[in-house]
């Protein structure tokens, strides 16, 4: 058998091809054991390929070993999300392996919960207390009342190992806290999501929209090169942003928008797009469906409108919105990533992507392209159990057009949930910091006194980690193989993690914890495999994938074709209408606006600002601020203040102050940053720093998630929106 390309079933021509043009060659011989395992001692620098996971982009990279130390680690030039680059984080990842706070070994509490003091203990106690919680759970409560939290693609073999024991709690804040508004807002115009690595066709587009969007601050690999790309072909670049940011810099119209009313900028921006006829109508009269309902909708946003709300002026809303309906269709309006701002993220989602499809840039050059992935057998085994209760985050509110489970949904079904579900009596949580992930810091942390137990999975000992009863010292990503990485992107490839030198300490990969828990919990035939390359052979010998090549060169990539729509053929939409839908059926049906609307999200009370929080290019969350070696770069946050804002206040560039927020929560010493690239409405904060976990060394700034203490619930997927809190300077 060859490799099969899962394309995007965009194309009804009777008997195309499914399958790709590019196949791999023989099936790979005897497994070879990973080179690098025999690095220690040899004085010849040797090179491992393998992916990154300094954040969530996955680039590939190849990392030069020396005497079983990592000296060097570069873009993988064979890779499509990296073309032979990093971005500075991936350069410093060794920060992470090297950090001298890793938790080196399996730890056991030993006062009360959150007291924070631990003991060390030997993995094999550490695996007999989690398996003789997880049975106690079962028999007492129920499989389904232990939730997963996760992040990161370590968490792989632990998601298939918590489903196999029983339980569908298992979420990623990623979804409610980040990007799940997008991918809704999308799936219901579009009938799919963008899904990550984003299909947007940056490199060949001919005008950019960047709203809320911070390209360049937060560095996504691909993206950030594609952008240069653009740049470098003259592209029309259009920033949309309270604060004028790195991306702004590039930009031909820069719009400093008040914060909370983008929705109504998109709008007006749809409104003279339809009213001077700039869309595509072709592309409207052959795949949407509600263009006349939009039409009527939008009288009501014009620029005008809009300017009361936005503080954009008329000219620039209608300036910017002609060149877009000039460019059309290789316009990318961007999707963003993080959106859960407000708690009408959905709607304003919607908005982006309704605005795309009257560009006709969705599946079009220079607007979103579609992908297609590898398509890997898994390896066989059982089905997992079928639950008998309803997933506990869909208790307290019922979130039908959610797709995936809600972090902070099952935060609150610890507390109680009603008869059809468990209130939950166990986490286990790999890779996430929830005491800063989840918004509510002091609800976390109440949930997690409630609980029976709590096991965590990471390699520093972050705030979540004090909470534990039981901590496992995860092996980092270049100490480890994870699953394989078949992502949906232009040119389908498989990627490989592997281990570029033995784990230090005493840490394991997550895959073995997984395997090890398994057969303590009689759970082995999920896991039909002996060795971890045994696994992979399972997976890849079927379809002919040349393991050792794989192994030398970290990524397989299948050429593949089309990415766009073409002339005579017609798209399919997984709508209910088979069409884009402009106008929602589902939204109508689930009782919701069908069309976006505009909503109020207030003022700051008097003497404060709106709190705004975002990425800084050296850092990607709380977990890369420890690292040594990016913070001879940049090892604290500032908190960016308007100059006539400062000034009121007395406040002096560089000089700490402390943040209060509504709710009286102060936050630790920041340094100020006095400037005028920030309206006098708000402030900004780069996340992830101001630690107070004991165990971590980097403690400077402040934290943006202890002063997000309220949120605003998306009505129509649970996601929650966390611009709506405001600070105060303590002077
Ligand atoms: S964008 Fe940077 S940190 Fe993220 S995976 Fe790529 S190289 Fe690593």
């Amino acid at each position: 058998m060859s490799v099969r390309i899962k394309r995007r079933s965009f194309i009804k021509i009777a008997g195309m091809a499914a399958a790709g043009a590019g196949v791999a060659t023989g099936i790979g011989g005897k497994i070879l054991e990973a080179a690098v395992r025999n690095t220690t001692g040899s004085d010849k620098i040797k090179s491992v390929a393998t992916f990154c996971e300094l954040c969530f982009w996955k680039c590939g990279m190849i990392a030069k070993v020396q005497n079983g130390r990592i000296i060097k680690l570069e873009g993988n030039p064979k890779h499509p999300l990296s073309n032979g680059m990093l971005c500075p984080r991936g350069n410093g990842a060794t920060g992470l392996t090297y950090d001298p706070d890793r938790i080196k070994t399996p730890l056991m509490r030993v006062n009360k919960r959150g007291g924070d003091e631990f003991r060390e203990a030997s993995w094999d106690e550490a695996l007999d207390y989690i398996t003789e919680n997880m049975l106690n759970i079962k028999e007492k409560h129920g499989p389904d009342c232990l939730a997963l939290f996760n992040h990161g693609y370590g968490a792989s073999f632990i998601k298939h190992l918590l489903k196999a024991y029983g339980t569908h709690n298992v979420a990623a804040p990623s979804y409610a806290q980040c990007r799940g508004p997008r991918e809704v807002g999308f799936e219901l115009t579009f009938g799919e999501g963008i899904g990550s690595p984003e299909r947007t066709d940056i490199a060949n587009t001919r005008m950019l929209v960047l709203i809320g969007s911070h390209l360049g601050e937060n560095m996504h690999n691909t993206q950030v090169q594609e952008f240069a790309e653009a740049i470098g072909n003259g592209a029309k670049i259009v920033v949309v942003d309270p604060r004028y940011s790195t991306a702004a810099g590039k930009a031909d119209w820069y719009l400093p928008i008040k914060p909370g009313t983008d929705l109504a900028l998109l709008l007006a921006w749809i409104h003279v797009i339809i009213n001077e006829e700039l869309y595509d109508k072709e592309y409207i009269n052959n795949y949407a469906y509600g263009f006349e309902q939009l039409k009527a909708h939008v009288q009501d946003y014009s620029p005008e409108q809009a300017w009361i709300i936005t503080g954009i002026k008329p000219e620039l809303i209608r300036a910017t919105a002609r060149e877009m309906g000039h460019q059309k269709p290789a316009v990318l309006v961007h999707p963003g990533r993080h959106v859960t701002w407000y708690g009408d993220d959905t709607q304003r989602t919607r908005a982006i992507a309704i605005l795309s499809a009257l560009l006709g840039s969705w599946g079009r050059k220079g607007g979103y392209f579609y992908g297609s992935s590898v398509d890997v057998p898994k390896v066989h085994s059982p089905k997992y159990p079928k639950p008998t209760r309803t997933r506990a985050d869909l208790q307290l509110k019922d979130y039908p057009l959610a797709s995936s489970t809600l972090a902070s949904g099952l935060c609150e079904a610890t507390f109680a949930a009603p008869q059809a579900a468990c209130d939950l009596k166990g986490w286990f949580i790999y890779g996430t910091n929830l005491i800063w992930s989840l918004p509510k810091p002091e609800q976390t942390i109440a949930a997690l006194q409630k609980l029976e137990f709590v096991a965590v999975s990471e390699v520093l000992p972050a705030e979540i980690a004090g909470w534990a009863d039981v901590i496992l010292p995860d092996a980092t990503f270049l100490e480890r193989y994870d699953d394989l990485h078949m992502p949906t992107w232009r040119d389908p490839f498989i990627s490989l993690r592997q281990p570029v030198i033995e784990p230090m300490y005493d840490s394991r990969p997550p895959w073995w914890v997984a395997k090890q828990l398994a057969k303590r919990l009689s759970l082995d035939e999920y896991f039909p495999w002996d060795t971890i390359e045994d696994y992979f052979h399972k997976r890849l010998d079927p379809i002919g994938v040349d393991w050792e090549k794989l192994k030398k060169d970290g990524v397989a990539v299948y050429p593949d074709e089309p990415l766009y729509f073409k002339d005579g053929v017609i798209p399919e939409f997984g709508t209910d209408t088979g069409k884009i839908e402009l106008y929602s059926t589902s939204l109508a049906s689930y009782g919701h606006d069908p069309l976006p609307k505009w909503t109020d999200h207030g003022n700051p009370p008097e003497g404060y600002y709106r709190l705004l929080f975002g990425r800084q290019p050296h850092h990607t969350f709380g977990r890369t601020t420890n690292n040594r070696v990016l913070n001879r770069v940049k090892d604290e946050n500032e908190i960016w203040v308007n100059r006539h804002v400062a000034a009121e206040w007395g406040l002096m560039h560089g000089k700490e102050v402390i943040l209060k927020n509504q709710d009286g929560v102060v936050s630790t010493p920041v340094k100020v940053k006095v400037t005028e690239r920030i309206r006098n409405d708000c402030v900004f904060i780069a996340h992830g720093f101001g630690h107070t976990a004991r165990g971590l060394s980097n403690k400077k700034g402040a934290s943006d998630s202890f002063l997000v203490t309220r949120y605003k619930t998306d009505p129509i997927m649970g996601g929650t929106g966390m611009n709506v809190n405001f600070v105060t300077f303590v002077v």
